[in-house]
């Protein structure tokens, strides 16, 4: 097999020849051979990366200057370059990340063109101005401005649809850019990188600089940074917030999760099947908000654990680009180790494993694992406590609906979950209930228009909706005196 290989970094509007010599090697998880490599930054490259993104919102004529409409045009072409290049988009993150080829299709190759047309228009309609007489007889004049330069850092694992929830609201409110993506997947980002040369982006308002955690620390306290905005682990969001703490540097952080699926006991299993896959073993259970509790009642418990160990044996487990497969493998070998790890507690600690729990059978290579279903465990479990970030499902079983609402919130994260009933109302009103920045009702997907993100040890800030614009603004205002 061919391999993807850069030699230069998109800094400036074109490709540099990186300060120094280290290379980033990209293996695929599937075969565990190599597919690519790009060079890895170095401090002069985050440098070079940041003064570029500092004249470029700086300039008198520059970014931040154009009219929303100037923007919105050169972001469209922006958009028809990476629908253009979308089939390889998906294919390159599958390759890198294992995500089943017909979901990268939908989340990565799909959603980044979307996202930039959404808050590009948003720009254009936002009123430029907000008058508000005055308590004292004058006018408060009221606008938003754009914050400056943007350090956008992105995970692996939902790495474009991540990296375009930063971009596209950053963009269209006339920030710059400099993005780190994650070691893992790179070859997207650059592909990424080459629509912007070719849509013509003005030099500077973006720039990739791929590098390990090292890199990303200097860039998040970067002298020239004005605003960082964060996706990965809890871990990792504590220590950018604790430097941005201390720089007064504004931060949003999109951070882990244990999320919990509520089925009351009016559920119409049969009919939620495939929505519950989406919210629980989707991308080969590492996203975020996946709802890797799931609640059952004590009345219908066996029934429920039946239908999930079911769900998880007849999930095609294989070779990610295989539209027909629905899991792939984890995304390395280290991510692997964690999950089985995991398993190996779940285990140890007494909850009953009704499928998988191995390595399924068949498979030469690649870091696969057995969708996996755990039962007769409580919310105290390290299991159901933890995030796994692989296909690994605890069910709970509760006996009321207040039991359901105290175990769902006894969890240090916040960020997703779902509740499930053929009740729609009694649904969204146990929903509300729910301690968490976002709750499905019988299915769980992020919707644009609305505000994502966590409370808790999931994080702060949010993305998507007009909420995910104003992260990227300051408001700015101008007291004019009373007339006369
Ligand atoms: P990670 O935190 O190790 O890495 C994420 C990114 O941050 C990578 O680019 C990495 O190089 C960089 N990084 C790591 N430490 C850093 C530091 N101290 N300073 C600056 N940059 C640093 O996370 P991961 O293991 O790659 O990703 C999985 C995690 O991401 C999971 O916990 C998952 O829940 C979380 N996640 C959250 C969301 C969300 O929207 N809330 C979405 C996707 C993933």
């Amino acid at each position: 097999m061919t391999t993807i290989d850069y030699r230069e970094f998109y800094i400036d509007g074109g490709w540099q020849t990186p300060v120094g010599s280290d290379v980033i090697d990209v293996h695929s998880p599937t075969t565990e051979s190599s597919i690519g490599s790009v060079p890895s930054a170095s401090t002069a490259d985050i440098d070079r990366a940041v003064a570029a993104a500092r004249s470029a919102f700086d300039a008198p004529d520059g970014w931040a200057t154009l009219h929303p409409r100037q923007r919105a045009e050169i972001l469209e072409r922006f958009a028809t370059e990476l629908e253009a290049r979308a089939a390889e988009t998906s294919r390159r993150v599958t390759i890198q990340n294992g995500m089943p080829i017909w979901l990268a299709e939908q989340f990565e190759g799909g959603f980044p063109a979307v996202l930039l047309r959404y808050f590009s228009q948003m720009m254009v309609e936002s009123p430029e101005v907000d008058e508000r007489p005055g308590m004292l007889g004058g006018t408060a004049r009221v606008t938003r401005q754009p914050i400056g330069v943007v350090a956008a850092i992105v995970p692996w694992n939902v790495p474009q649809a991540i990296t375009f929830l930063k971009l596209a609201p950053a963009l269209a409110a006339g920030c710059t850019v400099v993005l780190k993506p994650a070691e893992e997947t790179v070859l997207d980002a650059f592909l990424m990188a080459e629509a912007a040369v070719a849509a013509g982006l003005p030099s500077g308002v973006l720039n990739v600089i791929p590098g390990g955690r090292e890199i990303g620390a200097y860039l998040v306290g970067h002298p020239d940074v004005d605003k960082v905005s964060f996706t990965g682990s809890t871990a990792a969001g504590r220590s950018i917030a604790e430097t941005c703490g201390r720089l007064l540097r504004p931060v949003t952080l999109e951070l882990g999760g244990k999320s919990a699926a509520i089925l009351l006991d009016d559920v119409d299993l049969d009919a939620s099947m495939e929505s519950l896959f989406g919210a629980t073993f989707l991308n080969n259970g590492q996203i975020c908000w996946l709802n890797t509790r799931v609640l059952a009642p004590r009345s219908r418990y066996g029934e429920v654990v039946d239908a999930l160990t079911g769900l998880a044996e007849s999930l095609k487990v294989g070779d990610p680009l295989d539209p027909e497969t629905k899991v792939g493998p984890l995304v390395s070998a280290r991510q692997r180790e964690r999950v089985e790890g995991y398993i190996a507690k779940g285990k140890s600690e007494g909850a009953r494993l009704t499928t998988g729990g191995g390595r399924p059978t068949g498979l030469d290579s690649g870091y696969f694992v057995q969708p996996t279903v755990f039962a007769d465990l409580d919310n105290t479990a390290t299991i159901a406590r933890e995030e796994i970030f692989g296909p690994v499902l605890s069910v709970i079983p509760f006996g009321d609906e207040a039991e359901a609402l105290a175990i769902a919130n006894d969890s240090e994260y916040g960020l997703g979950g779902s509740v499930w009933s053929s009740d729609l109302e009694r649904a969204a009103a146990v929903a509300g209930r729910v301690k968490s920045g976002t709750v499905g009702v019988n299915h769980y997907s992020n919707d644009p228009v609305a505000p994502f993100g966590g409370i808790k040890n999931s994080g702060m800030g949010r993305e998507l909706g007009p909420e995910g614009l104003h992260a990227f603004q300051h408001l700015h205002t101008v007291y004019l005196p009373p007339a006369g």
